[in-house]
């Protein structure tokens, strides 16, 4: 997979599954620009990294559930690339354990405008670059969404893997509205995989919690999700769109 010279743009690259698809892509040839929303020494880390290995990357400061700061975004994508090649959804959030009859609208705006709103925006954005019928030469666009998405995840976060069923739905849509325009659209199915999202959503010992629920016995790391990614992104996908990939050891 060599994608010399090609850009991309990773939202929440800068730590988790995003940061391992910033290394994975910045050693296949992508220049990358790393999103983050608050966290910039974990996101210069991750530019300094690739710059270490003879890469190109920039750090780029955003909110993905905040238009503004999307559109402000790909603008900087614009100026220091001058182009968009390939683009990975992967900003997301979980929220601590709750059963719906607990749940906050604040709760639930959170969850929806950062997974759902914000991923959407981001690909209208991605897309109005890569499309042919917008003047683009074309692109690849991988969504993250989450095995939750077929599990409902009760008693835990239903309101996430609600989130993520959307991002599903999206993909398939999308996929499809853009087939003909030389844009694919594919989405990556985490399973538990040792990030620190878990301990974000009040759970550090989830991934050892959960280990023995998965069928291969293990978690996954964030390197083997890049993996996926990285080949959705690549022309060996080149006939694949609308595809949604578990990466769950089987769950
Ligand atoms: P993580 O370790 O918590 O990292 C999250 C990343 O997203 C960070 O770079 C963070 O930036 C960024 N981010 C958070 N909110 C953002 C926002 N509003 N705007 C822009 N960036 C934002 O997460 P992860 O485990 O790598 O998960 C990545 C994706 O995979 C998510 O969509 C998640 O739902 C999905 N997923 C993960 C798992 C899993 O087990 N880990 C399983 C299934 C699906 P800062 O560093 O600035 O905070």
């Amino acid at each position: 997979m060599t994608a010399s010279g090609k850009t991309l743009l990773v939202t929440g690259g800068s730590r988790g599954i995003g940061a391992a698809v910033c290394r994975l892509a910045a050693r296949a040839g992508y220049r990358v620009a790393v999103n983050y929303a608050s966290n910039e020494a974990a996101a210069e880390a991750v530019v300094a990294e690739i710059k270490a290995g003879g890469g190109d990357a920039f750090a780029i400061k955003g909110d993905v559930g905040n238009e503004a700061d999307v559109i402000a975004m790909f603008e900087a994508v614009d100026r220091t690339f001058g182009g968009l090649d390939a683009f990975v959804n992967n900003a997301g959030v979980v929220d601590r354990k709750a059963r719906v009859d607990e749940m906050s609208v604040e709760r639930l705006e959170r969850m929806m405008r950062v997974n759902v709103v914000g991923s959407i925006l981001c690909a209208r954005e991605a897309i109005k670059r890569m499309s042919t019928l917008r003047g683009g030469k074309g692109g690849s666009i991988v969504n993250l969404s989450s095995i939750a998405a077929t599990l409902g995840a009760p008693g835990e976060y239903v309101d996430y893997a609600a989130s993520k069923g959307a991002i599903d739905t999206f993909t398939i849509g999308l996929a499809r509205e853009v087939a003909d325009e030389g844009v694919r659209v594919n989405t990556v199915r985490p399973g538990i995989i040792d990030t620190e999202i878990h301990a974000s959503g009040g759970q550090p010992g989830r991934v050892a919690a959960m280990r023995n629920a998965v069928p291969m016995k293990r978690e996954g790391k964030a390197e083997e999700v890049a993996q996926a990614v990285l080949w959705l992104l690549s022309d060996a996908a080149s006939y694949t769109t609308g595809s949604i990939v578990n990466v769950s050891g089987g769950r």
